[in-house]
């Protein structure tokens, strides 16, 4: 429609009107297909570091390759320098030095690595029934009735008596074997049918299934165990007790894939958070000479409450700052209080079969772009860090100019339910932080969904904020 075929009234809901809009309207052809092509890599990304440890392994390749080089504290960087950190195998900072002088703050963005998972205990091993099978404990916030039934894969380290480290990845490759958590058949599950939803799978019901034929003996007890046994010997030269000092998890076996006719979202394991580190490292790797240092930190343990010392509720993070700081003869916190963040994780996307727990107006949609979440938490925003309104509108100006498609949500209803970040630990440190991140569909389910614009435009949105030279 022409402008002079708009009525006056068309024409002021134009001017005074803030109304966000499908990113399939607003991008071009050639925008979409950008996307779509970024998310081909942001698929083996996902197949690859289904874990912490795998994230940052294939991450600090990937930085290795760019010519970034281990952080060294008593080393003084200056511009064009590119850093890394890797804490323990399980979480990772990595930064450019900008041409400007610390003392203006530096731009982080933080996402987490970690996704809910199904951890074993350390002695899990046990036979019943003539089954081999696993105890487990499980982590991060499930829905436990969701794990049951699917295949499974088993990842991580065992570290033996001696010290040597064993890694396992089991279940991925088309040949492996997988595993699975069994449920009861509809026939026999009358009594479970008058559960809650919540203890429907209880916590000690995530048993993992692992082998069913015994070992040849006519004395030895357990001998199906003992053949799992003698084949994890076989493989990997461990023992049971060996069990102790091992970090192993199932996580669902089966790989990213394009969802839709439209092939325009991706269903996958670990979206959370796995799609705010992988748009970040690629928005930051465009930029490594740049106007303000930036540190990208890829965080593990968020899923648990971000404690522990690979977690950000832990110092790592500002001891890197602070030995940053003193190379240029600067405090740690005269850096802090000057930096900006973005802490990187996902939103709740609305989904039209439960309407009833968001709030239509603040919800985040599919394919409306990157989400700003001003604050998190839960109970009259309890337990979070609220963005203000200088740094909200600084970012929607970085965002604004930069083309980023964007919109802002909460998480659900008020009183609802709620959900935390890292956000609140980074806020702490005195930088200003906001919540950016994408939408997703069945969250912290072993199989979740996001849309491909999406993905791009948190892309967009991490690139245009580590660039930005204001
Ligand atoms: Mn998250
Ligand atoms: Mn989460």
């Amino acid at each position: 429609m022409a402008k002079q075929d708009k009525t006056p009234g068309e024409l002021l809901a134009e001017q005074l009107c803030y109304k966000p809009e499908n990113a399939g309207i607003l991008m071009e052809e050639k925008e979409l297909k950008e996307a779509f092509d970024f998310c081909e890599g942001y698929k083996t990304f996902l197949d690859k570091a289904k874990t912490e440890r795998e994230a940052v392994e294939y991450t600090e390749a990937l930085l290795k390759k760019k010519g970034y080089r281990l952080y060294d504290p008593e080393k003084t960087y200056r511009s064009g320098d590119k850093v890394y950190l890797n804490n323990r195998g399980k979480a990772l900072i990595f930064a450019a030095i900008g041409k400007r002088p610390l003392s203006q703050g530096v731009r982080i963005v933080a996402s987490h690595i970690d996704s809910p998972r199904i951890d074993l205990k350390q002695r899990p091993l046990y036979e019943e029934a003539q089954l081999a099978m696993l105890k487990t404990h499980y982590y991060g916030g499930v829905r436990k009735y969701q794990w049951v039934t699917i295949p499974l894969a088993l990842h991580g380290v065992i570290i033996k008596k001696d010290g040597t480290a064993v890694q396992v990845c089991i279940g991925e490759s088309e040949d492996d074997p997988i595993f699975c958590i069994n449920d009861l058949l509809p026939h026999l599950s009358r009594e479970q049918n008058k559960r809650t939803l919540n203890e429907g799978i209880k916590g000690e019901e995530l048993n993992v299934l692992v082998g069913s034929l015994p070992f040849k003996d006519d004395k030895a007890s357990e001998k199906v165990k003992l053949r799992i046994l003698k084949l994890l010997f076989e493989k990997f030269g461990v023992i049971e007790a060996d069990f102790l000092s091992a970090e192993l998890c199932l996580v669902p076996a089966f790989k990213a894939r394009d969802l839709g006719l439209d092939r325009s979202m991706v269903g996958a394991y670990g979206h959370d958070d796995r799609v705010c580190a992988y748009t970040s490292i690629m928005a930051c790797l465009e930029h490594p000479e740049p106007e303000y240092t930036w540190v990208n930190i890829l965080a593990d343990k968020e899923e648990t409450g971000s404690d522990g010392n690979t977690g950000l509720n832990s110092r790592f993070l500002e001891h890197f700052i602070q030995d940053l700081a003193h190379s240029q003869g600067l405090e740690g916190r005269h850096v802090l209080e000057k930096s900006e963040c973005l802490s990187a994780d996902v939103n709740a996307a609305f989904d039209p079969t439960f309407p009833d727990v968001h709030e239509k107006k603040n919800a985040s949609y599919l394919n409306y772009g990157a989400v700003m979440s001003k604050y998190t938490g839960s109970g009259g925003k309890g337990g979070t860090n609220d963005a203000s309104a200088e740094f909200v509108g600084r970012i929607r100006r970085i965002f604004d100019e930069a083309g980023v498609i964007w919109q802002t949500a909460e998480l659900g209803k008020v009183d609802a339910g709620g959900g935390g970040t890292v956000a609140k630990f980074i806020s702490r440190l005195g930088a200003d932080v906001v919540d950016i991140g994408v939408p997703v569909l069945s969250m912290h389910a072993p199989f979740e969904v996001v849309a491909k614009a999406d993905v791009y435009s948190a892309y967009k949105a991490f690139g245009a904020f580590v660039a930005n030279e204001e």
